[in-house]
């Protein structure tokens, strides 16, 4: 099984890489900001109950992601493996998620850390915002906190993969081709 972690600050573009890694190797792929975003469409109790924080960029509790991501590995236990996006986004994400991957025996293959500075990501989302129409991704005060969220508790969590020898860091500027042809050297290694 392939079990990769994509990370990378906002606009980093893990849903375009996603999209050629689960092609490629026929992962199915987790988007925690998916998930969220077809509860809040569907307006289900949880959906409003988060609204503010996911149109605010402020990351939703711990416990409300590690539940969604349960269900799904449940429901496609018998699948090559899997691509998470955008989590584990915390430290305590990434602990829990080592232990709850167990009674399935699983294990994260590898964190692919997409690598872009800061302006090149605001430019990147400023644009996005223009098709996506996400709350999130129009305002500049909301995309710097996205971004500083990102900083503050996200990056952390590459150093727990790397004590585990797990982290790769590629640079996600470039063509979208060239940026995949580094992330299949590296799932190439990984299965
Ligand atoms: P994304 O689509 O990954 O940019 O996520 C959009 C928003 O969903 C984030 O700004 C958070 O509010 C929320 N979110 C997505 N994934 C997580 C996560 N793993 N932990 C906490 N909040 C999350």
């Amino acid at each position: 099984m392939l079990n990769i972690a994509l990370f990378g600050p906002p606009g980093a573009g893990k849903g375009t890489q996603s999209d050629l890694i689960v092609e490629k190797y026929s992962l199915i792929h987790i988007s925690t900001g998916d998930l969220l975003r077809a509860e809040m469409k569907a307006k289900t109790p949880l959906g409003i109950k988060l609204q503010y924080k996911m149109d605010h960029g402020i990351l939703v509790p711990d416990e409300v992601v590690i539940e969604m991501i349960l269900k799904k590995i449940e429901k496609n236990f018998d699948s090559k493996g899997f691509i998470f996006d955008g989590f584990p986004r915390t430290i305590n994400q990434a602990e829990v998620f080592d232990i709850m991957l167990k009674p399935f025996n699983m294990s994260v293959s590898g964190m692919l850390s997409l690598e872009v500075e800061t302006n090149e990501l605001v430019t990147r989302i400023k644009h996005r915002g223009l098709i996506s129409g996400r709350p999130d991704d129009q305002d500049e005060e909301i995309i710097m906190n996205r971004i500083k969220q990102y900083q503050e508790k996200t990056a952390p969590v590459k150093e727990f993969y790397k004590k585990q020898n797990k982290l790769f860091e590629i640079d996600g500027i470039g063509s979208i081709q060239t940026i995949f042809s580094n992330i299949e050297k590296i799932c190439n290694s990984l299965v």
